[in-house]
């Protein structure tokens, strides 16, 4: 781990606001779907739009998945940006999205896009601690992760084998879930959510899928009663879907999910998640609604822009390695128009470190509470910036104008409700408010032209 031996790297790192890795301060990537697309310049299987070959960016295209050049350039910003990082955890969904499942993405095209990725990080970061987790689309067909051995688990075992080391390996095998040690009485556990999601045939008969939330409740009492601390890191977040009215996992699995999260939440230091490539977070309530207990952090797209649009991220996090908190972002953005337009300069911009662009001390609970609290605010500066930065800086789906109450409100719906029943109820409320707010404008027109008639 590098530290900041050198005082003149030292102020020049402080001056450009660069991360800096001081006494027992840490860092560490998150990395989440990258979506590497070997096939990009042959066949346009991941893009939405039609390109001609001469108008395919080398880098990607704001409708497309990400080619082996992106993906090397982003692994390179990783070495580049900031200190060593003490560790990397990498959410998931390594592999494209493509239209032809069967003639394009078979199983061994998803464990070959994610021995790709993984040689590459590998190459650059030979002794740093890796935690991959598995995506909804690292399987053939997408969405159906198996609740029991399979040959995806066994090969994709394989290409992680050192990263996750043999006794986690185990449990990989039985469900794609495993836990991992940072430092001594530092844990993280990596979960398969995908076991969970409301898309999986496989799964949603069963009451718990490979055993994993019996495995997770046995992890977290271990760790308890052992005085220690954990991460939590997967593809899929707790809680329901932001952008719809709707839950990518399950109620039952979902609810079982957070009154483990609730249980232990005073050793959970970070949650880690990624899927809907949307730079948010979570806030955790107890099942009574009256008290936050936690937050989460979903990570937008390293490369997802094939079905959201958007720019490519990268993100950093600073945390307190010795009383071990969460304490600031760095998120990066490469800024695709201009990169595939100058390749030779392309670059990973600081899109925000997140103490600044949210006025508050650090990326705590607390903290983040005041953040979400000042998103309610009418012409909200806070939340103009949130709507901006969702997708590395792209207005592709929403900007400050497009985002409307409902679309405001339907968003921190999201945020604030990770029980189902909560959030439904939530979105039913923002669609009769916002009903009654256009009854009562008609209502008002019909009374001003009811006026107007009178007095003529
Ligand atoms: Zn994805």
């Amino acid at each position: 781990m590098s530290r900041c031996g050198d005082v003149s790297l030292c102020v020049l790192a402080f001056l450009l606001n660069l991360p800096l890795a001081l006494g027992s301060e840490g860092y560490f990537w998150h990395v989440t779907d990258n979506h590497i697309d070997t096939l990009y310049e042959s066949q346009q299987e991941s893009c939405n739009d039609v390109f001609s070959t001469e108008e395919l960016g080398i880098f990607g295209m704001p409708s497309c998945d990400c080619p082996l050049i992106f993906q090397k350039s982003f692994v390179g910003a990783m070495e580049s940006l900031g200190p060593a990082p003490e560790f990397i955890v990498w959410t998931g969904d390594m592999s494209p999205h493509v239209k032809n499942e069967s003639a394009f993405k078979p199983e061994s095209v998803v464990v070959a896009s994610i021995e790709n990725v993984t040689n590459l990080i590998k190459e650059a970061f030979p002794s740093t601690k890796v935690f991959p987790a598995l995506g909804n689309n690292d399987c053939y067909p997408k969405d159906q992760l198996q609740p029991h051995n399979s040959t995806l688990y066994t090969a994709v075992g394989e290409v992680w084998r050192n990263w996750i080391g043999e006794a986690a390996l185990q449990t990989f095998h039985k469900g794609g879930y495993y836990s991992g040690t940072i430092r001594e009485g530092e844990n993280i556990l990596i979960l398969n959510t995908n076991l969970w999601m409301v898309k999986n045939g496989l799964t949603r008969n069963l009451n718990d899928p490979a055993s994993q939330f019996k495995w997770l409740e046995d992890e977290l009492e271990r760790i308890k009663t052992a005085g220690e601390i954990t991460h939590i890191a997967a593809h899929i977040a707790l809680g329901n879907n932001e952008d719809s009215a709707n839950s990518d996992l399950t109620k039952k699995f979902s609810d079982r999910f957070n009154d483990i999260v609730v249980k232990y939440s005073d050793i959970i230091i970070g949650q880690y998640y990624g899927h809907t490539h949307a730079d948010t977070v979570r806030m955790i309530n107890n099942k009574s609604g009256d008290k936050i207990v936690g937050s989460a952090f979903i990570s937008p797209a390293t490369c997802g822009t094939s079905w959201y649009g958007g720019n490519p991220t990268l993100r950093m996090v600073r945390y307190e390695t010795t009383d071990v908190k969460l304490t600031d972002i760095w998120q990066y953005y490469m800024n695709l128009t201009k990169a595939n337009a100058d390749p030779e300069n392309a670059e990973w911009e600081l899109e925000y470190k997140f103490t600044e662009a949210y006025g508050v001390n650090d990326i705590s609970t607390a903290s983040l509470t005041k953040v979400v609290d000042s998103f309610k605010e009418t012409n909200s500066p806070y939340f103009a910036k949130f709507i901006r930065y969702r997708r590395g800086m792209s207005t592709s789906k929403y900007n400050e104008q497009s985002c409307d109450y409902e679309c405001k409100k339907g968003i921190l719906c999201g945020i604030e409700h990770i029980w189902e029943n909560r959030f439904k109820q939530c979105h039913e409320n923002v669609q009769s408010n916002g009903h009654v707010t256009k009854v009562n404008f008609y209502g008002f027109i019909h009374v001003c032209f009811s006026i107007y008639m009178l007095l003529h």
